[in-house]
């Protein structure tokens, strides 16, 4: 059965998330793009006579193609390949994941993982030894990575690495040791861990596109047709473009080029300056998005660039990745060069700083049509954040997933009153600040639906308690972060974002109706079939 048709009729009940005719019963598609959306008499009009394909969407609610904001859908896509040790709960499901994977792979050189796992999320509350990984794979060298700031290894990746009793802690780095000084596997910090990761064999350019078509099936699975992948390097870009120009980027992808503070202002600045090209250009496939830039770390890692110190930690306020004279240049540069600017700013000073710096700029610039963002913005931005926010045209992209997931850990370090202010969807949206819902994926998980779900009950992992009911979204509200605000924070809103004639035929089926169903229902809801420019990508 061929799945592209030049024509096609969708029935069933349409959410088109578009103000003029929010609802439809029928939708005519032809060549990928909508052409008529309304009954059913009005849609077989508008395609007249000639072969037409028809798809019955029976109970399902057809809603335009979600798009995730903050998904690194090239990283995901190697990560998928690794073990996967998000879901672990012990040092022994560890173990048993390293033992499944290596026997499974047993041609690959070393056992390597993902590294969106937790300690805090383990019965024992800490890493795993050497001794411990050895157990279930003494012959080859493992290395289990933990977002960028840790990790643990076997006896053989330290052995092949040459660290042992004699090697002094690197400079910003740690080796935890055992009773001898013989270092027990627990590498803290790049210094520390850079010699074990550097003889880590990198996936291949054909590794790297198979693993890009694997999980756009998975993304289109989860009911997914579009994301922005927020900070890519060049490297990536061409992984991306490799896929572009094979016809086999069904994902729509809009990159964000990342900034890089650790290089001098000057080669930082030359790409912005010197690159010629800007924010928008591509095609509805794959397009340039805004500049990604870290303005500081992370919340459950304690790098959140605080306006107070960290409550178990008196002298922490978190770091500032990107100096504020640095940040400043880049940010001018982004406005006079036509690109948009999405800042990474999780703690309230940094969200401070990101502010104030747009607010010099908008002087003189108007940022609003350059669409400037603050990325995750939520411990905790104050009414005068959300004010200035919505002044100058700034949206925010939230991951309602990173909240779930997150949460606990939160809740047990800040207290539960704290982050019932925090990821505070309802008070940016009552304050007129446009919001892109998104998961961070592969930090947090990228199903749509959990994201749906979580904004409008405020869910957290491990818990029936929501946390925050009154930042809760509606349905309609919360659908809106993931198509039509969405597809704006991807500067694809003339082409995507809703069903409505002449854009593009990018929808997803869903077994419930997001807008009207009980927000508890929609934990158990399912992705009935996904089409991207009316090529069905998913049916079930
Ligand atoms: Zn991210």
């Amino acid at each position: 059965m061929t799945r592209r048709h030049r024509q096609s009729l969708v029935l069933g009940s349409i959410v088109t998330m578009d103000p003029q005719r929010p609802r439809a019963e029928a939708m005519a598609v032809q060549d990928g793009r909508i052409l008529a959306v309304g009954t059913e008499s009005e849609a077989r009009a508008a395609l007249g006579a000639g072969a037409v394909h028809e798809w019955r969407m029976g109970e399902g609610t057809v809603v335009p193609g979600l798009i995730d904001t903050h998904n690194h859908m090239h990283w995901t896509g190697i990560q998928s390949r690794l073990v996967d040790l998000s879901g672990a709960r012990s040092i022994a499901q560890i173990q048993e994941a390293i033992r499944r994977w290596a026997q499974a792979h047993p041609e690959a050189p070393w056992v390597v993982s993902g590294s969106g796992w937790h300690v805090a999320s383990l019965a024992e509350q800490r890493y795993p030894t050497r001794q411990e990984l050895d157990t279930v794979c003494p012959d080859r060298p493992v290395y289990l990575p933990r977002v960028g700031h840790a990790a643990a290894v076997n006896t053989l990746a330290l052995k092949l690495a040459g660290l042992g009793a004699h090697t002094p802690d690197p400079q910003g780095g740690k080796l935890e040791r055992e009773a001898d000084g013989m270092p027990n596997g627990v590498l803290y910090e790049p210094p520390a861990f850079e010699p074990v990761a550097r003889l880590v064999p990198a996936p291949s350019l054909d590794d790297q596109i198979g693993a890009m078509r694997d999980i756009q099936r998975a993304y289109h699975a989860a009911g997914l047709t579009g994301i922005v992948d927020p900070g890519v390097t060049p490297d990536i870009m061409r992984i991306y473009q490799a896929l572009w120009a094979r016809g086999e980027l069904s994902v729509r992808s809009v990159l964000m080029p990342l900034s890089d503070s650790s290089l001098p202002l000057q080669d930082n600045l030359a790409r912005i300056e010197q690159g010629g090209l800007a924010t928008g250009f591509g095609d509805a496939r794959l397009k340039l998005g805004g500049i990604k830039l870290f303005m500081d770390g992370g919340a459950s890692l304690g790098t959140a660039l605080m306006r107070e110190p960290y409550p178990d930690e008196r002298c922490n306020c978190g770091i500032q990745v990107t100096p504020t004279e640095h940040f400043r240049a880049i940010a001018w540069a982004c406005a006079r060069r036509g690109w948009s600017l999405g800042v990474h700013v999780v703690g309230g000073q940094a969200i401070d700083i990101a502010l104030e710096v747009f607010a010099e700029i908008d002087r003189e610039i108007p940022l609003a049509p350059l669409r400037f963002s603050l990325i995750h913005a939520y411990l905790w931005p104050e009414e005068r954040n959300i004010r200035e926010a919505a002044r100058m045209g700034i949206a925010v992209a939230t991951q309602c997933s990173m909240q779930w997931a997150f949460g606990p850990l939160l809740v047990q370090r800040f207290g539960v009153a704290l982050m019932a202010l925090a990821t505070p969807v309802r008070s940016w949206l009552d304050g007129g600040v446009r919001v892109g819902g998104g998961s961070d994926s592969p930090v947090t998980p990228f199903a749509p639906l959990l994201g749906l779900w979580q904004a409008r009950t405020r869910h957290i992992a491990g818990t029936d308690e929501p946390v925050g009911k009154l930042q809760a979204v509606t349905g309609e509200e919360a659908l809106a972060m993931y198509t039509r605000d969405a597809a704006w924070l991807a500067f694809s809103d003339h082409e995507r974002g809703m069903l409505r004639p002449g854009l593009l035929a990018d929808w997803t089926v869903l077994s419930h109706d997001p807008v009207t169903c009980e927000a508890e229902a929609l934990s158990e809801a399912r992705v009935l079939a996904t089409a991207v420019g009316g090529e069905v990508v998913h049916a079930t």
